[in-house]
């Protein structure tokens, strides 16, 4: 490799090193002041988590973020590489594929990131892999916005390998590829927000009961062996592993 090349890589992996954190710290900060501050009256009903924050948790999760951030980015260098010299299956015009295929690529992705999830999830909660993978992101029993990134070393890596490894399998437009990145930072915030914000009876709509929201995964913090699932609730369903108080849990905090 030359030595320009070395300098551009590494140029473009600290530059989205910056965006990735500085996205978390934007998305994660407006809805940690719109939720805690401008609505934190109407909202005290709706806090999920009956336990406190630890001290200095929040620095805590921040730093850790700022970790995964860095992993996250060499993984988007290696995606805008690979993209580059025309290896993988992105592709910049949509008429390829039609627009049909642009918003099933788009599902068909978060449903295998959500599988792929679910069962790397009850991997890492085995005793053994736990400890040295999952412990981190479980420290917060009482989650935050601020929870959303934060991941062990290991974690962050198996979590970011996702992405460069479906480029080479699944055909996706770029601007495909942008909007799930938005969607899995906007989700991850609102998943560990600890105030429910999806209307009344969303875990009994038809479409509704399929999405995890912020009481779905608040449950999996306080009761960790349920509520495994990333965006839906697919697979805990199946596998029988969801909340048996996710719907009571819902109605309380949600109105
Ligand atoms: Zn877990
Ligand atoms: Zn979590």
């Amino acid at each position: 490799m030359s030595t320009q090349i070395i300098i551009e890589n590494s140029i473009l992996f600290l530059l989205l090193w910056a965006i990735i954190f500085f996205r978390y710290l934007l998305i994660a900060g407006a809805f940690h002041m719109y939720f805690y501050g401008i609505k934190k009256e109407i909202n005290k009903a709706r806090r999920i988590s009956t336990k406190l924050r630890k001290t200095h948790q929040t620095k805590k999760e921040i730093i850790a973020s700022f970790l995964s951030s860095g992993l996250f980015a060499i993984g988007g260098v290696f995606l805008l590489q690979i993209w580059r010299m025309d290896y993988s299956l992105v592709y910049s015009d949509i008429s390829d594929y039609g627009i049909v295929y642009l918003f099933f690529s788009a599902l068909l992705f978060l449903f295998l990131h959500d599988t792929y999830y679910y069962w790397l999830h009850r991997w890492m909660h085995r005793p053994s892999i736990y400890k040295h993978i999952h412990r981190q992101h479980h420290d917060s029993i009482a989650t935050s916005v601020w929870t959303s990134f934060s991941f062990d070393v290991p974690e962050s890596v198996l979590q970011a390998i996702f992405l460069p490894i479906m480029i080479f399998i699944l055909p996706m437009h770029y601007s495909v590829v942008l909007f799930l990145l938005m969607f899995m930072t906007f989700s991850a915030t609102i998943n560990h927000l600890d105030i429910e914000i999806y209307p009344k009876n969303f875990n009994k709509h038809p479409i509704g009961k399929w999405f995890i929201g912020a009481t779905h995964h608040s449950l999996h913090h306080s009761e960790f062996i349920t509520n495994y699932g990333l965006y839906f609730t697919f697979w805990d369903h199946w596998m029988k592993t969801e909340s048996k108080v996710y719907d009571q849990r819902f109605e309380e905090v949600s109105r």
